[in-house]
């Protein structure tokens, strides 16, 4: 059986900042990546997506984001090249087309195993898995008996297929409000919520707020671990959205309480035909691969850590999770900072043993 030094699970941009880090600490990674690409999600993400971060603010440790212009919020192909490229300048065994099944205790080792069928041991583990393979399903009332289509926001690519169409969008959030904004130009379009939605400036004093954040120390505070669960994000708006909520399109509803059919109840009772219900209520950690490493994950699926070292398993760590230490963890721009702590963490473990 092949034995590596440290395994890391997933090579998006966690996993490829994960294994530039860990190469930094003379250890020797092996990114395990399911997909064929080394750009993670993004590839996947919606056809119109752009950055919310400037280029300026979305570079992983060692190479900057390319373009002239570092102020442009760059497009989602422009984040696929930029870590494609990345990917392949790095000195690391990177193998594309290996899902790892399970990881289990081998020893003081871990024992991993791969849909291929292959098997390998590893010194550490790195869990670099994203969220966007498990996105949230909440219990809504009446969502289960409707019989229209239901779409995670994770399957929606553009307008084009809801031409003409009757949707409703659910969330509050940044891709709630996008997708919504969008679909909204080609079909009637209701952002269902639980409250009003809650705007934050992309710009403020004629900076962008990541200057902000990154001048005043708020990216890299750590309230990660005070935080009992991740704080709802405000929508990042240049002033489009807010305009066209205010237009109507989307118009906003407060969410419905059940379904007939192929159609919504609305709380004035008001009974609609609707084509398609977009969930677009968040993602959790996909760490399902753990559950036979014991205490690696708590009853609900979600990772024990502090500050993305598991709590419980020594030489397991996780990357890429929302609000791990700081705002920025989840990010491009903060992804590193946390890749350099738990690789440091992961040197020192190694180096006693
Ligand atoms: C719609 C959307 C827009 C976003 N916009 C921004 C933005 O503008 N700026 C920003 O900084 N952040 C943004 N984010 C947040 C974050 O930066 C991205 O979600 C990013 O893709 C997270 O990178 P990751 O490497 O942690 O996870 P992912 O990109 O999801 O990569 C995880 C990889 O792990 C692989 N994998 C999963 N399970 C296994 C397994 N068992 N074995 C092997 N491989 C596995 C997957 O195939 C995938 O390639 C956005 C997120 C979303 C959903």
């Amino acid at each position: 059986m092949e034995r590596i030094d440290v395994a890391v699970i997933g090579g998006g941009q966690s996993g490829l900042a994960a294994a530039h880090t860990l190469l930094r600490h003379k250890l020797q990674p092996m990114v395990l990546e399911a997909s064929g690409g080394t750009a993670g999600s993004w590839p996947r993400y919606y056809d119109s997506l752009t950055l919310f971060s400037p280029a300026r603010y979305s570079s992983l440790p060692g190479m900057p984001f390319p373009g002239a212009d570092r102020g442009r919020y760059p497009h989602r192909d422009e984040v696929v090249a930029y870590l494609t490229a990345y990917a392949d300048r790095l000195d690391a065994d990177i193998r594309t087309g290996q899902r790892v099944t399970s990881v289990r205790r081998a020893g003081s080792e871990f024992e991993l195993t791969l849909d291929a069928g292959g098997r390998l041991t590893a010194r550490a583990v790195v869990a670099a898995s994203g969220t966007f393979g498990r996105p949230h399903r909440p219990a809504l009332p009446g969502l289960e008996e409707f019989t229209g289509q239901v779409l995670p926001a994770a399957d929606y690519r553009s307008p084009v297929p809801f031409t003409g169409g009757r949707l409703v969008v659910v969330g509050a959030g940044n891709s709630a409000v996008q997708i919504a904004a969008e679909l909204a130009t080609a079909a009637r379009v209701t952002l269902a919520t639980r409250g009003p939605v809650k705007f934050a400036a992309q710009r403020i004093l004629g900076r962008d707020l990541h200057f902000w954040t990154a001048r005043t120390g708020l990216d890299i505070a750590p309230l990660g671990r005070l935080l009992p669960r991740p704080p709802a994000q405000p929508v990042l708006d240049d002033g489009r959205y807010r305009a066209a909520l205010a237009a109507g399109q989307p118009d906003r509803r407060p969410l419905f309480t059940g379904s007939e059919g192929s159609k919504l109840i609305w709380p004035d009772g008001e009974r609609e035909e609707v084509d398609t219900i977009v969930l677009a209520t968040g993602y959790r950690p996909d760490l399902s691969y753990l559950t036979d490493l014991g205490g690696a994950l708590d009853f609900e699926g979600k990772p024990r850590h502090r500050e993305g070292l598991a709590t419980s398993v020594p030489g397991l760590a996780f990357l890429g999770l929302e609000w791990q230490r700081s705002l920025s963890s989840n990010s491009l721009r903060g992804v590193g900072r946390d890749a350099e702590r738990i690789a440091r963490r992961l040197a020192a473990y190694l180096a006693r043993r």
